[in-house]
């Protein structure tokens, strides 16, 4: 996407008032186009986990500034900073860190660089070099994991807790097979649930 002359008079209008200007209403109908941009293109995920936004709400999904705007308002609108994540990517995680940059202080010379970024870049590297990403889902239960490849992908792995997500996806298999079997054993008529109790006991 380009943006337009208008689009970009009015970035640099809310720039020019200055406070919050990523919350400046003139440019929310840009965020949107930005969001729809990057949720058409190869990215219907988020660029971190690789969670997939299909069929998700619009207000599930972040657009996720790469330098954080609070430190590099210069790079607010530049493509090349944005991309989408998901909110536990980006507003637990993520936050307005800058320990992924090989050095924040020079980072604003070479922000387009690949390598000076400890994580995957969701714009100058290809996720899958870094990191192989499976998901296997069969009948209730749904698996996700994550190979890191390279030291990028190893980075990211740990930088984005993405073992937390494995093992979620394990948890919510086994939650859901508990709470079906006593739903099971709950819709029983009264007299053979007396009667498995009784039988219970006598085991
Ligand atoms: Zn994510």
């Amino acid at each position: 996407m380009d943006f337009t002359d208008e689009d970009l008079i009015l970035i640099n209008a809310a720039k020019a008032k200055g406070g919050n200007v990523w919350e400046d209403p003139t440019l929310e109908d840009i965020k949107q186009r930005i969001k729809t941009h990057y949720r058409n293109g190869n990215a219907g995920h988020c660029c971190y986990c690789h969670r997939s936004f299909r069929g998700e709400f619009k207000f599930d999904i972040d657009i996720e500034h790469v330098l954080p705007k609070s430190k590099f308002l210069q790079f607010i609108f530049e493509l090349f900073n944005l991309n989408i994540s998901c909110k536990r990517c980006n507003m637990l995680i993520k936050k307005e860190r800058t320990d992924f940059l090989i050095d924040a202080d020079s980072i604003a010379q070479n922000p387009q660089q690949s390598d000076q970024y400890h994580l995957i870049h969701p714009n100058f590297d290809y996720y899958f070099d870094h990191m192989d990403y499976e998901v296997n889902i069969k009948n209730e239960i749904e698996m996700v994991k994550f190979t890191p490849k390279r030291p990028k992908g190893e980075y990211t792995y740990d930088f984005f807790r993405l073992n937390e997500i494995e093992i979620d996806m394990i948890n919510q298999a086994q939650g859901i097979r508990s709470v079906k079997s006593n739903e099971t054993l709950l819709s029983l008529p009264r007299d053979i649930k007396d009667d498995v109790k009784d039988l219970i006991d006598k085991l």
